[in-house]
Parts: structure tokens; sequence; C-alpha cells
């Protein structure tokens, strides 16, 4: 495959660099990474694994380890996995079940280059993934992702977690390591306090499995979950031990919504994440300008990406390729405009390169490694 060119080089100003690209302020970024390992000290006995599902970095993924305390990362999908491994990350957890020995033969290989878990939710799941890792001579952690209310995957807490740990612990090459309780639909509920109602609900739920693994006599020492709107309250909870924000460290416009409430420091992290477009078309009848970002730059799933340096302008979807803002003002064809995408996930994972910039240079250009749907 050949590779995708490179929107700009390392010393290139704004004006150099090739558009629509995928852009990350620098101090932003670093700053939303030591806020991070900022806060996580008021939760002792509870750490921070960062979702990398935001970013798809390698290099980012290193940076939360060196600057952010972070312990290790979380991935979605196999190909973050491998990417994060190959990118010299040393801990992972991937919080999804991989299904299909052939999958699963990656996975356990994995496990000969780092420290690697993965989650399952299925007897037949573990079965498969027992026999991959004694045909392959490694031992595998594995975490039960249990239903805590996002209507996902996840054994229902209790009776289920037990008798699926016990199948665990029975079985040759995989060792039973805890417990993930992710409720992601409550991230991006807008009301904090609703938010903190849900996560102690939440966490009810892991209390109730973790009771329920004791009295089976399956010890349990580690309990994972919580995103960026959410993870401050189950770290306060006493029954999580990690939690696993991801899009703190860009940010976008969805999750700037949400509101500030009970003292909740959420909104502090800085917007780092930004798609560069460049305006192709102005039109006066009625007046537009168009851009070069469309739907295959920026993900519109949850709402229209917002322009940084023109927040009363407004973007409307204007096709694969292009952008409309109304109205045009004073915009004039080749000027740069920066957009605030709406859900900083799916944005990423549409672009082959994260141009690091700093006091107006490109300091660096990231591959995003682990991009894709996720074979
Ligand atoms: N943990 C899991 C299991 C997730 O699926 C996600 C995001 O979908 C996260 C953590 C991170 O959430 P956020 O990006 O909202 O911080
Ligand atoms: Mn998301």
């Amino acid at each position: 495959m050949a590779a995708c060119p490179k929107p700009c080089r390392v010393g290139d100003t704004l004006a150099d660099i090739e558009t629509p690209a995928l852009v990350v302020c620098l101090n932003k970024l670093e700053e939303n990474i030591r806020k991070m390992k900022t806060v996580m000290a008021n939760y002792p006995g509870v750490v921070c694994r960062p979702h990398v599902k935001t970013h798809k970095s390698p290099d980012i993924a290193r940076l939360q380890m060196k600057e952010g305390g972070a312990v290790g990362v979380c991935c979605q999908t196999l190909t973050e996995a491998e990417a994060m491994v190959f990118g010299g990350v040393s801990d992972i957890l991937i919080t999804n079940q991989i299904i299909g020995k052939p999958k699963l033969r990656r996975v356990a290989s994995l496990t000969k280059q780092a420290k690697v878990a993965v989650c399952v939710d299925s007897e037949v799941n573990v079965r498969d993934l027992s026999e991959v890792a004694v045909e392959m001579g490694v031992t595998v952690d594995v975490v039960i992702e249990v239903h805590v209310g996002g209507l996902r995957c996840g054994v229902e807490p209790g009776d289920a977690v037990v008798a699926l740990a016990k199948t665990i612990v029975a079985l040759p090459g995989i060792i039973f390591k805890g417990l993930l309780c992710y409720q992601g639909k409550n991230q991006h509920v807008r009301s904090a306090q609703e938010r903190k109602k849900t996560v102690d609900m939440v966490a009810e739920k892991v209390r109730r499995s973790l009771e329920a693994l004791k009295a089976a006599g399956i010890e349990c020492n580690y309990v994972t979950g919580g995103g960026t709107g959410s993870f401050q309250y189950e770290a306060s909870s006493k029954v999580f031990t990690e939690v696993e924000p991801g899009s703190y460290v860009m940010m976008d416009a969805d999750y700037r919504k949400n509101l500030v409430e009970d003292g909740n420091f959420f909104t502090d992290f800085q917007q780092s994440l930004f798609v560069v477009s460049t305006v192709q078309s102005v039109s006066s009848t009625p007046e537009r300008a168009v851009l070069d970002a469309g739907m295959k730059a920026l993900s519109l799933d949850s709402g229209e990406p917002v322009l940084s340096q023109y927040p009363d302008l407004t973007y409307h979807n204007g096709g694969d390729e292009h952008g409309v803002v109304v109205p045009a003002r004073d915009l004039k064809i080749g000027d740069k405009v920066w957009l605030v995408p709406g859900h900083c996930d799916p944005t990423v994972n549409m672009h082959s390169w994260i141009v690091g910039m700093r006091d107006g240079r490109v300091e660096c250009v990231w591959p995003i490694s682990g991009r894709g749907p996720g074979v």
C-alpha cells in the first residue's frame, strides 16, 4: 500500500500545511497529559490507564506514560494494540472481545513483547483463547467485561461473573485478572449530577459482583472503567482501582458541552485537536465560504465542527469533501480555518498523520499507526 503523503514537514509554518490536516497544539496536549496526573493524585490507590482509541498514536501513548503517570494504555481494537506494542508501549489492556482463533493468535503473540490483557464476556471466547494460549506456549491475562447499563457487551453483574470467572480459573494458558465495568452512554450526559448518579449505580453492580466472587473464593483486586466524562466519580467510588479516560487528551466540541457542576473539573481540559482546512471557494448569492474539509475529514456523528477563530460562523455539511460556512464574512480563498471536531475519536481515525505544532511551527508529524476499522 502506498503511504499517505504527509501534509507538511518539521519546521513548516501554518501556511505550508497542506489541508485538510489533523493538527494538535502540543502545549495544550501536554497540559492535558500533566493535568490528568495532577487530578489522579487526588485518588490514592487508583491508577490511570488512558484509552488510545482517541489518538491511535504510540507517540502520544508514550508521552502519557512518561509525563502523565499512566500505568499503561487501553486499546479497543487489535490494530490499535499491535500499533502500541510495536511502537514501544509495554502494558496494554484490550477493552473489547477479540473473537475467533486467527485474531486470538495475534493477541497471544503480543504477550511475547508486552504485558497484555484482553476482555471477555463469553465461555466460547474464553475456551478459544485458552486453546490458542496453550498452543502458542504463552499465558494471557483475562478481564471479564461486566454489563453495567451501557446496553453493549458484558455479562450481567453477580452470579454470571462468578460462572465465567470459574471457567477462566479452571482453564490453562489464561489468568483471571479482574473486571471491566465501563458505562459508555454516561460519558456525554450533560449534567455532572446525572453522571455521578449513574456511576453510583454502576458501583453498586461492581460491589455485588465483587461480593459474589469473594463468596466463591475467587480473588479480584482489579476493576477498571470510566471515561473523560465520569472518571473522577469512578475514581472516588472505592470499588474501581483504575480509570481509562481517552478523549481528555484532545477533547472535542461535543465533550465541551458537558456542564460544569458539583466542582467537576472536567472542562479544564484544553482543546488540543483541530482539523485545519482551507477556503476553496467563496460565493455571495447566497453568501457562503466553502472549505476543503467535509465528511471524509471530520466525523459529524456528534454534530458539526466549530470554527475556532470564528465561533459565530456556522459550519454546514457540504458532503464528502466540502464544508459550507455561513455567512462567509471576510473569509477569502486560501484562508486557513481551525475547526474543532464534533467527535475526536472517529475524526482522528480518518487521517494518517497528526501534525504537532508549537509556537507557530510544525514540531512533529506522527503516524496514526492504529487507524482503521479495527481488523
Ligand atoms: N474505556 C472504554 C472501554 C471505552 O470504550 C472508551 C470510549 O469509548 C473509553 C474508555 C474512553 O472514553 P472517553 O473517550 O469518553 O474518555
Ligand atoms: Mn468517543
